[in-house]
């Protein structure tokens, strides 16, 4: 008798890997809470809900990293793909789906697949033992919340996000940007440069501090408490309380010499960090916002340095339990403690709908792989389900992890390609022919050295 998975939580990345489980012939039970027990977001008792917009974003898989995630679950006979597709929308390059007809069709698939059973009901411990897939998202219930916090500790589960803007660090003005440290800290050269800071003069500053305070912000969600007010204050919030607040915060001049310009003394500095192993990403420190996504890229570009810069990802701060997977999880996404264990969606610190399916997509996998005895090769990281799961359980910092929707600046570079701007159009290109190429040979068993 083959051994039976069980996966708590039956929303996108659930659902994707009970198909996945299942299709390889492993018996899967998946385990719902809903609609017994129900969270502020979701208003139905089916699997797949789409909590919030209906879109899953741009299907373009040539120049759009997202578009490429949608290529290679289909490649992978994704459920929640083909779902998707079969209730699209129309909405020019975008994926929009007809969210209703989407959950019914990919609840009825699961309960008619005969593989798959669903038991209603809420789980509030781990599992001690047995093989499970934990898929509980962002508003995982309140019991099994803490049940992880006792295995993890206290800091390795977060129960908001607080999202500083991630840029790529190619469109950085490096004639205006310089490496330092604050007061050259650290032992070696690497550390004395572990930031790009970006210097503002007193008019710069101010004329920043107004469109901030003028920005658009976006509300909390019905039912989202502003928990995040402890630890992490949005810099807008921060203005509000006083002009001059940022400059004694996050924009602090001090210890700090511009090496363009060592005669002058800026009046506040924006500090950028690594954010990946790759160092292909930087994140403006402490900048977490609740900034509409237009008005934040205008205000970001007001920043010395930043005036063409390229967002990976735009700030935001939600109600959203995840895990810091780099520490915790290995590279087949089990819990390094409980290896019985597998976390997929977006409790991993991966952000959207799509992505979340795509982690859930890998998870079972893997996990119907090690039932079955039949290993598989580690996902090449120049493919968009690599980047991501390689983002997540090693190559982002673990200090200041924060969810991540899939971009490029999570790929390896291409070699011997035109960077910057002008170069991206054939840069997305080469990442996406590559990543196909790779995506297929993996799923044929047949892994390939990466063709750069
Ligand atoms: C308010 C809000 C708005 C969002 N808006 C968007 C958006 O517009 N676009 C986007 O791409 N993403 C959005 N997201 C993120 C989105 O929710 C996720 O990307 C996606 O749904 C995550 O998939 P998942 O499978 O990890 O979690 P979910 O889809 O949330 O599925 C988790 C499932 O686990 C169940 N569950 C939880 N705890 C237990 C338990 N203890 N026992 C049994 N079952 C349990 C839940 O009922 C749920 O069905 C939003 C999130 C929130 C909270």
């Amino acid at each position: 008798m083959t051994e039976t998975l069980h996966i708590i939580g039956g929303g996108m990345a659930g659902s994707e890997a009970a198909w996945q489980a299942a299709q390889a012939g492993v018996p899967v039970v998946i385990h719902e809470m809903r609609p017994q027990v129900g969270t502020f977001a979701h208003k139905t008792g089916h699997l797949a809900e789409m909590v919030c917009s209906n879109s899953f974003r741009s299907d373009d898989d040539e120049q759009n990293a997202v578009g490429l995630l949608h290529w290679e679950m289909r490649a992978a006979g994704g459920l929640i793909m083909e779902m998707a597709d079969k209730h699209r929308l129309p909405a020019g390059g975008a994926l929009a789906v007809d969210r209703d007809p989407f959950a019914e069709a990919v609840t009825d698939r699961l309960l008619s697949h005969p593989l798959i059973r669903v038991e209603a009901g809420e789980i509030d411990t781990l599992p001690s033992e047995g093989k499970w897939i934990i898929a509980t998202g962002p508003l995982t219930s309140e019991g099994l919340g803490k049940a992880i916090q006792a295995e993890t500790g206290t800091d390795a589960l977060a129960f908001f996000d607080a999202i500083a803007p991630i840029l790529y660090a190619d469109s950085i003005d490096m004639g205006v940007a310089w490496l330092q440290s604050r007061y050259d800290k650290g032992e070696t050269e690497e550390e004395q440069k572990a930031y790009l800071n970006c210097p503002m003069t007193r008019d710069q500053y101010e004329a920043f501090i107004d469109a901030l305070l003028a920005a658009e912000k976006t509300e909390f969600h019905e039912g989202e408490t502003a928990g995040y007010f402890d630890g992490c204050l949005p810099i807008e919030v921060m203005a509000e309380r006083g002009r001059e607040t940022l400059r004694h915060g996050p924009m602090k001049p001090v210890g700090l010499t511009n090496t363009h310009k060592p005669e002058e003394k800026a009046y506040a500095v924006v500090q950028l960090r690594r954010d990946n192993a790759l160092g292909t990403l930087y994140n403006i420190v402490g900048f977490q916002t609740k900034m509409k996504y237009g008005a934040q890229t205008e205000v970001l570009r007001m920043i010395p340095g930043l005036e063409n810069a390229r967002f990976a990802r735009l700030g935001g701060i939600h109600r959203n339990t995840f895990i810091n997977s780099p520490t915790l999880l290995d590279d087949q996404m089990r819990l390094k403690s409980r290896p019985h264990i597998r976390f997929a969606g977006q409790i991993t610190g991966v952000e959207g709908y799509v992505e979340s399916a795509a982690m859930g997509l890998l998870a079972g996998r893997l996990a119907a792989a090690e039932i079955l005895g039949t290993p598989v090769a580690p996902v090449p990281q120049q493919t968009a389900m690599g980047a991501l799961i390689h983002h997540i359980t090693g190559g982002a910092e673990a200090k200041t992890f924060q969810p991540m929707n899939v971009n490029f600046g999570l790929f390896p570079p291409l070699e011997g390609v035109r960077g910057g701007r002008r170069g991206r159009k054939d840069r997305y290109k080469g990442y996406t022919d590559r990543a196909k190429e790779l995506w297929t040979a993996w799923l044929e068993g047949q892994p390939q050295e990466a063709a750069e």
